[in-house]
């Protein structure tokens, strides 16, 4: 059972002073059966579903003493994790398309408030929907993603320079690039405070990064507590504004302050989250198929929020 986990000191401070905010709500067996089987398919397979479900199944939460920040300690062995996010597979990317583009151009609005240099890195890239509209705009772009579907996309669909590879695994040049940005990916790396360090490295002088993470002191979490679709098991790190604030400025950030862009969700992706979330996705789930009319409407209309509502985006420089 033991080798299952790893233990860690706080991310941030590196202090082993913690108070546990709640414990695992899952058993043993929960930890070993989610590895062992072909997630190449369908995305609602048994056995995925812990992953992706939010607010179902989560690791023991614990608050550090000294810096406040919140880390699931222990966590998942991170070889494990990491073979899950080399085979994960997105099959929405289709219908999310529209809505992650939209989000893109605020994303890269905020950048250009704050920077005119045009040589850009994104950490955790995904598809490539935020590095698309980047590039569309004057940006030199490279993206880093190690899920190979995700990566498959933005070559495909996009054309995008992106590396298949962990960024630990990576070297770039010294004062390289002008923006890095990482979009939610800070919840999910087991060592966060490393890459920073690396990625002001690589940061010209005076360089621009951004962060953004789900916020554990937004409005839904504070009325969803453990049931807050971002508490799940590959969330390993929970920041707030103020936590996402200090771990830049210890890795030497400057002039840190916290920001915001629009995002925009379809209906169709706002129900399905909200029924998956809800455990009754795949008894509905012939409603949202884009082929039909239904699904088309639900897919046209478009809601608009502020990332304030439930994520810290928060910026500095080099
Ligand atoms: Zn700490």
């Amino acid at each position: 059972m033991d080798s299952l986990f790893e233990y860690r000191n706080c991310p941030s401070c590196g202090q082993n002073d913690f108070e546990v905010l709640f414990e695992s709500n899952m058993k043993s067996d929960d930890f070993n059966v989610l590895f062992d089987y072909n997630m190449e398919g369908h995305d609602s397979q048994e056995g995925m579903e812990g992953y992706l479900v939010p607010g179902k199944e989560w690791g023991r939460h614990v608050k550090c003493k000294h810096c406040h920040l919140i880390y699931m300690n222990p966590m998942e062995q991170v070889s494990k994790t990491n073979e899950y996010y080399f085979k994960a597979k997105n099959n929405h990317a289709p219908t999310i398309r529209e809505s992650y583009l939209r989000t893109a151009k605020s994303q890269v609005s905020l950048i250009q408030k704050y920077t005119s240099g045009t040589n850009l890195l994104d950490i955790g890239c995904a598809q490539g929907f935020f590095l698309f509209s980047a590039s569309k705009v004057g940006y030199t772009t490279k993206g880093i993603e190690i899920s190979r579907d995700a990566v498959e996309y933005a070559r495909g669909e996009f054309g995008l320079d992106v590396e298949a590879k962990p960024f630990e695994e990576l070297r770039f040049a010294e004062n390289h690039f002008d923006v890095v940005t990482l979009w939610q990916v800070l919840e999910h790396v087991p060592y966060p405070l490393m890459i920073l360090k690396e990625v002001h490295r690589i940061l010209k002088p005076g360089g621009l990064l951004v962060v953004s993470t789900p916020n554990i002191e937004g409005i839904p979490a504070k009325i969803l507590s453990k049931r807050w679709w971002d508490i799940k098991r590959l969330h390993i790190n929970q920041f707030t504004t103020r936590t996402l604030t200090d771990i830049l400025q210890n890795t030497g950030f400057r002039n840190t302050s916290s920001a915001s862009y629009r995002g925009f969700v379809s209906l169709s992706i706002l129900l399905t989250m909200m029924l998956k979330y809800l455990g009754v996705y795949e008894q509905l789930k012939a409603l949202f198929n884009p082929d039909y009319v239904l699904g088309k409407i639900l897919n046209k209309i478009m809601l608009v929020y502020s990332s304030k509502l439930n994520h810290c985006v928060v910026l500095g420089f080099k």
